[in-house]
C-alpha cells in the first residue's frame, strides 16, 4: 500500500508534544509565509460511489511551519480570516491548484493520451464566509481558470452552510452571480448549521456534502444513519450531487452505494495528497 504511506500526513513529521502544546502561529508568521509563498496545496480524491469512478479532487491548504511543524488550516484558516489574509491565501491556493489540475492529464502517464476521466476532473475550492462579499476576488478567481483553460463548471466552490445563510438575501445575490457565470457551488459540513431548509433550497448550489462527523459514526449510530439517509434523499430531490465525506471504511461505503449517495471522499479512497504523489496513485488504482 505505497500510496496509502505515502501521504503528506505520514510523510512531513508531525510537531513533537511540547509544540503541539502551544502550536498557535502568529499573524506575523502567518504573513510572513503567505508572502513567502509557503502554503501548499493538498488534493483529496473524491470518487463516484456506483462505478468508483474518480470525480475529481478537493484542494486543502497545507502549512509546514519551520519551528511548528504541520500547522492544520483549522488553525491557521481562522486566523487568515481574521487577520484580512484570507482572500490572498484563497487565490494562493487556487492558482497553485488550477495550475496542477490544468497540467494533470500530462504527467499522468497511463498510457491512455486522451484519458476521458483525467480531462474532466472537477476541483472543489473551499471559500471563507469572509470571501463571499468580495466579488473582484472572484472575478480574480474566474480569471486564474480562463487563464489555465479549465472550464469554470468544473470548478467547486465549496461554501459552509453557515456562511451561506448569514446575511441570506446577500448569499443568494452573490451565489446567483457566481452561478451564472459558471462556477460550480457546494454546501459544505452540511447538517451542522441549523438554517432554514427553505431558504436553502432557494440557493443555486449544485452540491450538498454531507459533514464527516455523521458519515464517520453512521455505521455505530442509528441517528447518524438517519441524517445521512435524509440529506441524500434531500439531494435527490432537489436534483443536487450528494458527497459523502469521511468515508473511512467499505462498510460505510457499501451503505452510501445501498442509499444511492452519489460522491464519496475520505480516507478510504485517498488521505489528502501532494501534487507529486497523484500520478503513482492515479496509475496504481486505475490499475486495480
Ligand atoms: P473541510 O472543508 O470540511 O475539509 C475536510 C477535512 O476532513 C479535511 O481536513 C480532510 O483532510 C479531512 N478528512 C477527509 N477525509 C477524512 C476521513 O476519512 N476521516 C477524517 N477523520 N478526516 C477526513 P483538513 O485538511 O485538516 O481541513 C480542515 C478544514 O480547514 C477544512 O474542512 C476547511 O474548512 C478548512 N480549509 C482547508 N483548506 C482551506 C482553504 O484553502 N481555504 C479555506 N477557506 N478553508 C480551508
Ligand atoms: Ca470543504
Ligand atoms: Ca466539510
Ligand atoms: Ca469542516
Amino acid at each position: 500500500q505505497e500510496a496509502v504511506r505515502a501521504t503528506p500526513e505520514t510523510r512531513v513529521a508531525r510537531p513533537d508534544p511540547v509544540e503541539r502544546i502551544n502550536p498557535t502561529p502568529t499573524e506575523a508568521d502567518l504573513r510572513a509565509a503567505v508572502n513567502a509563498g509557503d502554503i501548499r496545496v493538498a488534493y483529496q480524491p473524491k470518487a463516484r460511489c456506483r462505478s468508483g469512478t474518480l470525480a475529481g479532487f478537493e484542494a486543502l491548504a497545507r502549512w509546514d511551519h519551520p519551528d511548528h511543524g504541520n500547522i492544520p488550516p483549522d488553525v491557521f484558516v481562522p486566523i487568515a480570516e481574521t487577520s484580512g489574509l484570507i482572500d490572498r491565501l484563497t487565490l494562493q491556493v487556487a492558482s497553485q491548484a488550477l495550475r496542477w489540475l490544468a497540467d494533470l492529464p500530462g504527467e499522468v502517464r497511463t498510457g491512455d493520451q486522451n484519458d476521458p476521466v483525467l480531462n474532466r476532473l472537477q476541483l472543489s475550492l473551499n471559500i471563507s464566509a469572509r470571501t463571499l462579499n468580495n466579488r473582484a476576488l472572484f472575478d480574480e478567481l474566474a480569471a486564474i481558470c480562463r487563464k489555465n483553460r479549465v472550464p469554470l463548471d468544473r470548478v467547486i466552490l465549496e461554501l459552509t452552510e453557515t456562511s451561506a445563510m448569514e446575511d441570506a438575501a446577500v448569499s443568494l445575490n452573490t451565489l446567483t452571480h457566481l452561478r451564472l457565470q459558471g462556477f460550480s457551488l457546494s454546501i459544505d459540513d452540511f447538517g451542522t448549521g441549523y438554517s432554514s431548509m427553505i431558504q436553502l433550497v432557494r440557493m443555486p448550489f449544485s452540491e450538498i456534502k454531507i459533514d464527516k462527523s455523521f458519515v464517520m459514526t453512521a455505521m455505530n449510530s442509528s441517528e447518524s444513519r438517519a441524517v445521512v439517509r435524509s440529506v441524500v434523499d434531500l439531494g435527490r430531490s432537489l436534483g443536487l450531487e450528494t458527497t459523502a465525506e469521511g468515508v473511512e471504511d467499505e462498510e460505510t461505503m457499501r451503505y452510501l452505494k445501498s442509499l444511492s449517495c452519489d460522491i464519496a471522499q475520505g480516507y478510504l479512497i485517498s488521505r489528502p495528497l501532494f501534487a507529486e504523489d497523484i500520478p503513482a496513485w492515479y496509475v496504481e488504482r486505475r490499475a486495480k
